[in-house]
């Protein structure tokens, strides 16, 4: 579902040149756990955004649910995300001016979804957060929030979910609930999830883990898990 061949990632800033990814290749297939670990500023972040066509390399090919990311116009990009893509934050990323519900209920609006205000119900309640579905993020817990997250990105039933430390700002036991919820869709739906994580318990109940170290990588192995 995801074929990372050769990939090269260089940012510019004044005259200097930093590569942050290089030689780069690597696949995920359907319906597998997948994680990245590796030291903070090895790469992880930008490499996830990269895979998910959030941004792009300088080098290297991406091919995401069969289609070749290079040969998409920024428009095509944004569909094939809205279809098949899911995408959970470090920081969460909601709305701040909308409710939680809104927050889940106005993506699928934007989408042409009908009944999106009950589907984003129905989404809300399935992540145990039934009774707070008129409060905006600021009067949510971190753990909240991050669930709110989590039902945004299940909502367009994505086949590949990337999610970026998905579990970083949680306590454990919130932690535990939302990594619960992850691969408990994988098992429902099948849905292939990539997780960047600096928490090697979640990494090894992945099948497969991709070490990186500056921008290189280390190793990609499969589990216990496998
Ligand atoms: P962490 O675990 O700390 O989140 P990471 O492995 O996810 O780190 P990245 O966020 O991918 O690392 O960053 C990799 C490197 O690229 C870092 O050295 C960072 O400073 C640099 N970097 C990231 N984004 C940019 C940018 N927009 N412009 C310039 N340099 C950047």
């Amino acid at each position: 579902i995801l074929k990372i061949n050769g990939l090269e990632k260089t940012y510019t800033s004044g005259n200097k040149q930093l590569t942050v990814l290089q030689n780069i290749s690597f696949d995920v297939e359907k319906g597998q756990t997948f994680s990245i670990i590796g030291p903070s500023g090895s790469g992880k972040t930008t490499l996830l955004g990269i895979c998910a066509g959030l941004d792009t390399p300088n080098a290297g090919s991406v091919e995401l649910c069969g289609h070749d990311l290079s040969t998409l116009s920024e428009d095509e990009r944004a569909q094939l995300r809205n279809r098949e893509v899911g995408f959970i934050f470090q920081n969460f990323q909601l709305l701040p001016t909308l409710t939680a519900l809104e927050n889940v209920s106005v993506p699928l609006e934007l989408q042409g979804a009908k009944h999106a205000s009950k589907r984003g119900m129905e989404l809300l309640e399935q992540v145990g957060l039934a009774d707070r579905f008129h409060h905006y993020p600021s009067q949510l817990s971190g753990g909240e929030q991050q669930r709110v997250a989590l039902a945004r990105a299940f909502s367009n039933s994505p086949s590949i979910l990337f999610a970026d430390e998905p579990t970083g700002n949680l306590d454990e036991e919130t932690g535990e609930k939302v990594i619960k919820l992850l691969f408990d869709l994988n098992k429902a739906s099948n849905t292939t999830l990539v997780i960047v994580s600096h928490d090697l318990d979640l990494a090894n109940r992945t099948q497969q883990i991709l070490r990186l170290k500056g921008g290189k990588i280390i190793t990609n192995q499969p589990t216990a898990a496998h």
